[in-house]
């Protein structure tokens, strides 16, 4: 959780194109357009609610790995499911799933999107004494990113994207102790060692924690140690055509220039490779 904490400025979005794009024509007097829901949005994080705590190894986790993963298969191009179980410092074996799911997999050009959708086991950081041993219920953690990339989903389907585009699931990332690699990011490790033949997608973001009721987006400091993020491009091209100005829909980025090697091996996740040529 503090981890995502600080993820949650990792973030981009498709979001913040989308109502780019919508303010755009409301600015010509056109019709608005949102090709992304909110409100059905919405109910995928409820839906994912009703299967109660999504820990690795309960019957919760295991519902809600099946129901994505249906879900997912019902609007992408192609689904991969990566199954794993590692083991925690502690001697846990862990059943874990990730899921890949890809719009014009065939297309060079790529962009990825990723979310966790597992949840934590205990409340460790609430300022409640008496929650501190229960598991994360997950709606903001956990399940709001999950509903973005499922509404993006919803819109990629109804209308193919121009590029490929694909969307990342990834489970273990919460289950335990930030400071124990074995316990943490087990998703996003495991991915980043088992990448797709030549995969090197233009850039990457991840969501999480994109629920909360006062939303705030800080750029990631990953970002800049890295190279131009995602993000100022988006804001580049959305002043030219408006101001760019603060929006719950518009959600922030990451971008990391970063070998596959160093992928694999670093404590933070995540990808983000090949800056297109320049
Ligand atoms: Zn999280």
């Amino acid at each position: 959780m503090r981890r995502c904490v600080v993820r949650r400025a990792w973030c981009v979005g498709i979001a913040f194109v989308l109502a780019c794009q919508a303010r755009a024509g409301a600015g010509n007097g056109a019709k608005t357009t949102r090709e992304f829901n909110g409100q059905t949005a919405f109910t995928y994080i409820e839906q994912q609610m009703a299967f109660g705590p999504r820990v690795p190894n309960t019957p919760g986790h295991d519902k809600m790995g099946d129901w994505l993963a249906a879900q997912l298969r019902q609007r992408a191009d192609t689904v991969i499911v990566q199954t794993f179980t590692p083991k925690t410092s502690k001697g846990v074996t862990l059943r874990l799933r990730n899921f890949f799911a890809r719009f014009r997999p065939e297309a060079t050009d790529r962009v990825l999107f990723l979310a966790h959708w597992d949840t934590r086991p205990k409340a460790d950081k609430s300022a409640n004494l008496g929650q501190q041993q229960l598991p994360v219920p997950g709606a903001n953690d956990g399940a709001s990113g999950v509903a973005v990339l499922l509404g993006v989903a919803d819109a990629l389907k109804a209308r193919a994207p121009g590029i490929g585009v694909d969307l990342l699931f990834v489970d273990g990332e919460d289950y335990g102790d930030f400071n124990d690699s074995t316990e943490t990011l087990l998703g996003a490790r495991y991915f980043a060692a088992h990448l797709p033949a030549g995969y090197t997608p233009l850039f990457a973001v991840l969501f999480d924690m994109v629920g909360d009721k006062d939303l705030q987006f800080l750029q990631e400091g990953w970002c800049s140690e890295y190279g131009r993020s995602p993000t100022s491009s988006v804001t580049d091209r959305c002043s030219r055509r408006e101001p760019a100005r603060p929006s719950p829909t518009i959600m922030c980025h990451c971008s990391r220039r970063v070998s596959t090697r160093s992928m694999s091996s670093t404590s933070h996740f995540r990808i983000i490779t090949r800056p297109k040529t320049q």
